[in-house]
């Protein structure tokens, strides 16, 4: 009797560990971004380096809105100090990190940035794709406009983007893969990749383009790309 009590009772106590997250959820992108992923694989694919450009003007965009609110809101500024953006180029495993202390994304935000079209530069890059076919298309122009956070599948065949906003108590994960229909989102749980603030996004890269994992080649890209962006943008070789 009371042995099996107490049995059923530790079961159910609080200072048991916690119990195990949800899992991931899955999630189908709306039409248009399946349509653009394809669009700018089939006509960046000459101009794939534009991916992180377009990696670092969003980090730096996520900056901006972190220094920005943190002039209001005591909360943030705190940390307002360490303002960056770090790469890590793993050239063993072929696995870029770019990682910025930003405004991040809440899980909601995910879903609304990276699983919807509704941003400017998106919109435009269609526009400019749809443009430049009817005017008899010329890929090179493509390449100028902002064509936004899918360029990464233009080298990379899997995506994670880590991400902690200061609007929630929890960090999420997005993964993605080239030529998926669909993405997951789930809680970050494991403590190395826990950040207090900001987004990770990690590139498997694909075969042909891990050459891309260099910090020679990333720092020359940097600097031909995003020399004026206003916050410090380090590179650093992963140690294996
Ligand atoms: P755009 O930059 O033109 O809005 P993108 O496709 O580059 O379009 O990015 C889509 C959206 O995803 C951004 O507007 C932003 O809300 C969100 N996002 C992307 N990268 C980050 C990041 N590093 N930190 C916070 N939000 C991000
Ligand atoms: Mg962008």
């Amino acid at each position: 009797g009371n042995r099996y009590e107490s049995t059923a009772a530790a079961s159910d106590s609080s200072s048991q560990a916690p119990p195990p997250p949800p899992p991931a959820e899955k999630f189908e992108y709306q039409a248009e971004v399946s349509r653009l992923m394809d669009l700018i694989v089939n006509s960046l694919y000459s101009n794939k380096e534009v991916f992180l450009r377009e990696l670092i003007s969003n980090a730096s965009d996520a900056l901006d809105k972190l220094r920005y609110l943190s002039v209001t809101n005591p909360e943030l500024s705190k940390d307002a100090a360490d303002l960056d953006i770090r790469i890590y180029a793993d050239k063993e495993n072929g696995v870029i990190t770019l990682t910025d202390s930003g405004i991040g994304m809440t899980r909601e935000e995910l879903v609304d940035c990276l699983g919807k079209i509704a941003q400017s530069g998106t919109a435009k890059f269609l526009k400019s794709l749809k443009d430049n076919k009817d005017a008899g298309g010329d890929n090179n122009l493509i390449g100028q406009f902002g064509v936004g956070f899918y360029s990464a599948f233009l080298v990379a065949d899997r995506v994670t983007v880590s991400t902690k906003s200061p609007k929630s108590d929890k960090q999420y994960v997005w993964e993605g893969e080239e030529g998926s229909s669909s993405y997951t989102i789930k809680e970050e749980t494991d403590p190395q990749l826990i950040i207090p603030r900001g987004t990770r996004i990690t590139l498997h890269l694909k075969p042909d383009d891990k050459g891309f994992a260099d910090p020679e080649r990333v720092q020359k890209l940097v600097k031909n790309y995003s020399q004026f962006v206003s916050f410090p943008i380090y590179t650093w070789q992963e140690k294996g």
